[in-house]
Protein backbone atom coordinates (compact mmCIF):
# COMPACT_ATOMS: atom_id res chain seq x y z
CA UNK A 1 0.00 0.00 0.00
CA UNK A 2 1.47 3.69 -0.91
CA UNK A 3 2.17 5.32 2.38
CA UNK A 4 3.80 8.77 3.03
CA UNK A 5 6.63 8.68 0.70
CA UNK A 6 4.73 7.43 -2.28
CA UNK A 7 1.92 9.55 -2.01
CA UNK A 8 4.09 12.40 -1.19
CA UNK A 9 5.96 11.29 -4.16
CA UNK A 10 3.00 11.86 -6.00
CA UNK A 11 1.76 14.98 -5.37
CA UNK A 12 5.32 16.36 -5.56
CA UNK A 13 5.24 15.22 -9.22
CA UNK A 14 1.47 15.85 -10.08
CA UNK A 15 2.27 19.21 -8.75
CA UNK A 16 4.40 19.75 -11.62
CA UNK A 17 2.57 18.79 -14.60
CA UNK A 18 -1.07 19.19 -13.71
CA UNK A 19 -1.38 22.59 -11.86
CA UNK A 20 0.15 24.81 -14.40
CA UNK A 21 2.76 26.66 -12.34
CA UNK A 22 6.22 27.14 -14.19
CA UNK A 23 8.29 24.97 -12.21
CA UNK A 24 11.60 23.12 -13.55
CA UNK A 25 11.40 19.10 -12.57
CA UNK A 26 14.16 16.74 -13.88
CA UNK A 27 11.44 13.49 -15.06
CA UNK A 28 8.15 15.37 -15.79
CA UNK A 29 8.48 17.91 -18.34
CA UNK A 30 6.71 21.01 -16.49
CA UNK A 31 3.73 22.73 -18.50
CA UNK A 32 5.56 25.69 -20.33
CA UNK A 33 2.52 28.03 -20.26
CA UNK A 34 1.67 29.67 -16.65
CA UNK A 35 -2.17 28.72 -17.24
CA UNK A 36 -3.15 25.83 -15.51
CA UNK A 37 -4.39 22.84 -18.04
CA UNK A 38 -8.25 22.05 -17.82
CA UNK A 39 -10.07 19.03 -17.55
CA UNK A 40 -11.70 18.70 -21.24
CA UNK A 41 -13.85 15.30 -20.12
CA UNK A 42 -13.83 12.29 -17.72
CA UNK A 43 -13.94 8.93 -18.32
CA UNK A 44 -15.43 6.60 -15.56
CA UNK A 45 -14.31 3.16 -16.52
CA UNK A 46 -15.55 1.88 -12.58
CA UNK A 47 -18.33 3.94 -11.13
CA UNK A 48 -17.74 2.22 -7.78
CA UNK A 49 -14.47 4.18 -7.20
CA UNK A 50 -15.97 7.31 -7.35
CA UNK A 51 -18.26 7.84 -3.64
CA UNK A 52 -20.84 10.86 -4.91
CA UNK A 53 -23.11 10.41 -7.19
CA UNK A 54 -21.43 10.28 -11.39
CA UNK A 55 -23.37 13.81 -12.26
CA UNK A 56 -22.09 15.55 -9.50
CA UNK A 57 -18.61 14.17 -9.65
CA UNK A 58 -18.80 15.47 -13.78
CA UNK A 59 -19.96 18.48 -12.69
CA UNK A 60 -17.39 19.47 -10.65
CA UNK A 61 -14.51 18.02 -12.41
CA UNK A 62 -15.15 18.93 -16.00
CA UNK A 63 -14.12 22.58 -17.08
CA UNK A 64 -12.13 22.45 -14.10
CA UNK A 65 -8.37 23.81 -13.69
CA UNK A 66 -6.20 22.22 -11.14
CA UNK A 67 -5.66 24.55 -7.93
CA UNK A 68 -3.64 22.54 -5.62
CA UNK A 69 -2.88 19.08 -4.64
CA UNK A 70 -2.21 18.38 -0.99
CA UNK A 71 -1.55 15.54 0.66
CA UNK A 72 -2.62 14.66 4.20
CA UNK A 73 -1.71 11.10 5.60
CA UNK A 74 -2.10 9.05 2.56
CA UNK A 75 -4.39 11.00 1.51
CA UNK A 76 -4.31 13.08 -2.25
CA UNK A 77 -6.55 16.11 -2.28
CA UNK A 78 -6.83 17.68 -5.67
CA UNK A 79 -8.53 21.25 -5.28
CA UNK A 80 -10.40 22.66 -8.01
CA UNK A 81 -11.18 25.66 -9.65
CA UNK A 82 -15.00 24.76 -9.08
CA UNK A 83 -14.62 25.23 -5.31
CA UNK A 84 -14.52 21.28 -5.04
CA UNK A 85 -11.81 19.30 -3.76
CA UNK A 86 -11.51 15.43 -4.74
CA UNK A 87 -10.16 13.60 -2.15
CA UNK A 88 -7.98 10.16 -3.91
CA UNK A 89 -7.33 7.27 -1.28
CA UNK A 90 -5.11 4.80 -3.38
CA UNK A 91 -5.53 2.02 -0.58
CA UNK A 92 -3.71 -1.26 -1.53
CA UNK A 93 -2.94 -1.20 -5.07
CA UNK A 94 -4.22 2.63 -6.44
CA UNK A 95 -2.13 4.31 -8.83
CA UNK A 96 -1.85 7.77 -10.85
CA UNK A 97 -0.17 8.42 -13.82
CA UNK A 98 0.12 10.99 -15.68
CA UNK A 99 0.80 10.46 -19.69
CA UNK A 100 1.92 13.92 -21.50
CA UNK A 101 0.18 14.71 -24.86
CA UNK A 102 2.22 13.13 -27.59
CA UNK A 103 3.45 10.64 -25.48
CA UNK A 104 3.47 7.28 -26.97
CA UNK A 105 0.32 5.77 -26.23
CA UNK A 106 0.98 3.21 -23.15
CA UNK A 107 0.07 -0.33 -23.88
CA UNK A 108 -2.97 -1.75 -22.57
CA UNK A 109 -1.42 -4.03 -20.39
CA UNK A 110 -0.02 -1.42 -18.52
CA UNK A 111 -3.22 0.36 -17.97
CA UNK A 112 -5.79 -2.70 -18.18
CA UNK A 113 -6.96 -1.52 -14.10
CA UNK A 114 -7.54 1.99 -15.15
CA UNK A 115 -10.62 3.28 -13.53
CA UNK A 116 -11.02 6.84 -14.36
CA UNK A 117 -9.25 8.78 -16.77
CA UNK A 118 -9.04 13.04 -16.67
CA UNK A 119 -8.47 14.40 -20.19
CA UNK A 120 -6.46 17.84 -20.05
CA UNK A 121 -7.52 20.06 -22.57
CA UNK A 122 -4.11 20.03 -24.23
CA UNK A 123 -4.24 16.56 -24.60
CA UNK A 124 -2.57 15.07 -21.73
CA UNK A 125 -4.46 12.77 -19.01
CA UNK A 126 -4.46 11.72 -15.58
CA UNK A 127 -4.68 7.80 -15.19
CA UNK A 128 -6.74 6.29 -11.96
CA UNK A 129 -5.44 3.11 -11.90
CA UNK A 130 -5.97 0.38 -9.10
CA UNK A 131 -5.99 -3.65 -9.48
CA UNK A 132 -8.28 -4.67 -6.76
CA UNK A 133 -10.51 -1.44 -6.41
CA UNK A 134 -9.93 -0.52 -3.01
CA UNK A 135 -9.49 2.76 -3.50
CA UNK A 136 -11.39 5.72 -3.60
CA UNK A 137 -12.07 9.48 -4.91
CA UNK A 138 -14.38 11.59 -2.45
CA UNK A 139 -15.64 14.57 -3.62
CA UNK A 140 -16.29 17.30 -0.87
CA UNK A 141 -16.34 21.41 -0.99
CA UNK A 142 -13.23 22.70 -0.39
CA UNK A 143 -13.62 25.08 3.07
CA UNK A 144 -14.93 21.65 4.21
CA UNK A 145 -11.87 19.78 3.80
CA UNK A 146 -10.15 20.60 6.62
CA UNK A 147 -13.29 19.16 8.81
CA UNK A 148 -13.18 16.11 6.53
CA UNK A 149 -9.66 15.42 7.62
CA UNK A 150 -10.52 16.52 11.82
CA UNK A 151 -13.53 13.86 11.21
CA UNK A 152 -10.85 11.15 10.16
CA UNK A 153 -8.68 12.13 13.15
CA UNK A 154 -5.23 11.72 11.97
CA UNK A 155 -2.45 12.05 13.95
CA UNK A 156 0.11 14.68 13.39
CA UNK A 157 2.60 14.54 9.72
CA UNK A 158 5.81 13.36 11.13
CA UNK A 159 7.62 15.50 8.73
CA UNK A 160 6.39 18.88 9.68
CA UNK A 161 8.55 20.82 11.72
CA UNK A 162 6.37 21.39 14.66
CA UNK A 163 6.35 17.44 15.47
CA UNK A 164 9.01 17.27 17.70
CA UNK A 165 10.98 14.51 20.20
CA UNK A 166 8.78 16.27 23.21
CA UNK A 167 5.49 15.42 20.77
CA UNK A 168 6.30 12.26 20.04
CA UNK A 169 7.30 10.75 23.67
CA UNK A 170 3.69 12.54 25.09
CA UNK A 171 2.01 10.10 22.18
CA UNK A 172 3.41 7.33 23.37
CA UNK A 173 2.83 7.66 27.09
CA UNK A 174 -0.60 7.09 25.81
CA UNK A 175 -0.47 3.29 24.39
CA UNK A 176 1.78 2.57 27.06
CA UNK A 177 0.78 -1.35 26.85
CA UNK A 178 0.65 -1.85 23.18
CA UNK A 179 3.21 -2.90 20.49
CA UNK A 180 5.44 -0.71 19.46
CA UNK A 181 4.90 -1.66 15.25
CA UNK A 182 1.08 -1.05 15.33
CA UNK A 183 1.31 1.83 16.93
CA UNK A 184 3.75 3.31 14.49
CA UNK A 185 1.22 2.06 11.89
CA UNK A 186 -1.92 3.72 13.43
CA UNK A 187 -2.78 6.66 11.52
CA UNK A 188 -4.63 8.37 14.37
CA UNK A 189 -1.47 8.67 16.39
CA UNK A 190 0.89 9.42 13.53
CA UNK A 191 -0.28 9.77 9.96
CA UNK A 192 1.56 8.38 6.50
CA UNK A 193 2.99 5.15 8.23
CA UNK A 194 2.09 1.85 7.13
CA UNK A 195 3.95 -1.79 7.25
CA UNK A 196 7.19 -0.75 5.10
CA UNK A 197 8.34 2.15 6.76
CA UNK A 198 7.47 0.59 10.34
CA UNK A 199 9.21 -2.03 9.73
CA UNK A 200 12.37 -0.50 8.66
CA UNK A 201 11.79 2.41 11.48
CA UNK A 202 11.82 -0.17 14.31
CA UNK A 203 15.31 -1.91 12.72
CA UNK A 204 16.78 2.09 12.57
CA UNK A 205 15.85 2.49 16.34
CA UNK A 206 17.30 -0.69 17.44
CA UNK A 207 13.52 -2.30 18.66
CA UNK A 208 11.64 -5.30 17.91
CA UNK A 209 8.12 -4.70 15.83
CA UNK A 210 6.66 -6.62 19.31
CA UNK A 211 8.29 -4.23 21.76
CA UNK A 212 5.56 -3.05 24.31
CA UNK A 213 5.85 1.17 24.42
CA UNK A 214 5.52 1.16 28.12
CA UNK A 215 9.48 -0.89 28.30
CA UNK A 216 10.69 1.87 25.70
CA UNK A 217 13.75 3.73 26.94
CA UNK A 218 14.12 7.44 26.71
CA UNK A 219 17.50 6.41 24.25
CA UNK A 220 15.07 4.12 21.96
CA UNK A 221 12.43 6.16 21.72
CA UNK A 222 14.60 9.57 20.59
CA UNK A 223 15.83 6.64 18.25
CA UNK A 224 12.10 5.69 16.93
CA UNK A 225 11.83 9.50 16.63
CA UNK A 226 14.76 10.23 14.35
CA UNK A 227 14.53 7.18 12.39
CA UNK A 228 10.26 8.30 11.32
CA UNK A 229 11.83 11.65 10.40
CA UNK A 230 15.17 10.00 8.55
CA UNK A 231 13.88 6.95 7.01
CA UNK A 232 10.53 8.66 5.32
CA UNK A 233 12.79 11.67 4.22
CA UNK A 234 15.20 9.37 2.69
CA UNK A 235 12.12 6.97 1.30
CA UNK A 236 10.33 10.22 -0.64
CA UNK A 237 14.25 11.01 -2.16
CA UNK A 238 14.18 7.67 -3.85
CA UNK A 239 10.29 8.39 -5.34
CA UNK A 240 9.16 5.82 -2.80
CA UNK A 241 9.12 1.99 -2.26
CA UNK A 242 7.59 -0.38 -5.62
CA UNK A 243 7.53 -3.47 -3.03
CA UNK A 244 4.07 -4.23 -4.68
CA UNK A 245 2.19 -2.30 -7.06
CA UNK A 246 2.91 1.13 -6.50
CA UNK A 247 4.13 3.67 -9.62
CA UNK A 248 4.98 7.18 -9.58
CA UNK A 249 3.28 9.68 -11.13
CA UNK A 250 5.49 9.10 -14.07
CA UNK A 251 4.82 5.19 -14.28
CA UNK A 252 8.14 4.50 -12.94
CA UNK A 253 8.44 1.90 -9.63
CA UNK A 254 10.20 3.62 -6.66
CA UNK A 255 13.62 2.87 -5.87
CA UNK A 256 13.65 2.47 -2.62
CA UNK A 257 13.68 -1.19 -2.41
CA UNK A 258 17.45 -1.82 -2.55
CA UNK A 259 17.76 0.04 0.23
CA UNK A 260 15.08 -1.23 2.40
CA UNK A 261 17.19 -3.09 5.97
CA UNK A 262 14.34 -5.82 6.78
CA UNK A 263 10.92 -5.48 4.80
CA UNK A 264 10.22 -7.97 2.21
CA UNK A 265 13.60 -9.34 3.23
CA UNK A 266 12.95 -12.49 5.49
CA UNK A 267 15.79 -15.08 5.17
CA UNK A 268 18.10 -12.93 3.96
CA UNK A 269 21.56 -11.08 5.97
CA UNK A 270 20.74 -7.99 8.40
CA UNK A 271 22.89 -5.26 6.63
CA UNK A 272 24.22 -4.43 10.21
CA UNK A 273 25.05 -7.65 12.20
CA UNK A 274 25.00 -10.42 9.04
CA UNK A 275 22.39 -12.10 10.88
CA UNK A 276 19.08 -13.62 9.89
CA UNK A 277 16.42 -11.44 8.89
CA UNK A 278 12.78 -13.22 10.08
CA UNK A 279 9.29 -12.51 9.35
CA UNK A 280 6.53 -12.68 12.30
CA UNK A 281 2.97 -11.91 12.59
CA UNK A 282 1.30 -9.21 14.23
CA UNK A 283 -2.26 -8.80 14.50
CA UNK A 284 -2.47 -11.06 11.02
CA UNK A 285 0.26 -8.72 8.94
CA UNK A 286 3.72 -9.60 8.58
CA UNK A 287 6.84 -8.06 10.45
CA UNK A 288 10.24 -8.01 9.57
CA UNK A 289 13.53 -7.89 11.84
CA UNK A 290 16.66 -8.83 12.90
CA UNK A 291 16.56 -10.81 16.27
CA UNK A 292 20.22 -10.15 16.98
CA UNK A 293 20.20 -6.36 16.48
CA UNK A 294 16.39 -5.33 17.89
CA UNK A 295 16.17 -5.80 21.28
ZN1 LIG B 1 21.21 -7.50 12.79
Amino acid sequence: MPELPEVETIKRQLNNVIVGKKRKSRGLKSTSSSSPKRIKSVEILEPRLIKVSLKSFKKAVIGATIKAIRRRAKLLIIDLSDGHSLLIHLKMSGQLIYQPARHPELDSESHKHTRVVYNFTDGSKLLHNDLRKFGFVKLVETKEVLKYLEKEGYGPEPLEKNFAPKNFKTLLVNQSRKKIKPILMEQTFIAGIGNIYADEICFYAGVKPTRIVGTLTDEEIKKLFNGIKKILREAIRYRGSSADLYLDAEGKEGEYVPRLKVYGREGEKCPRCGGIVERIKIGGRGAHFCPRCQK
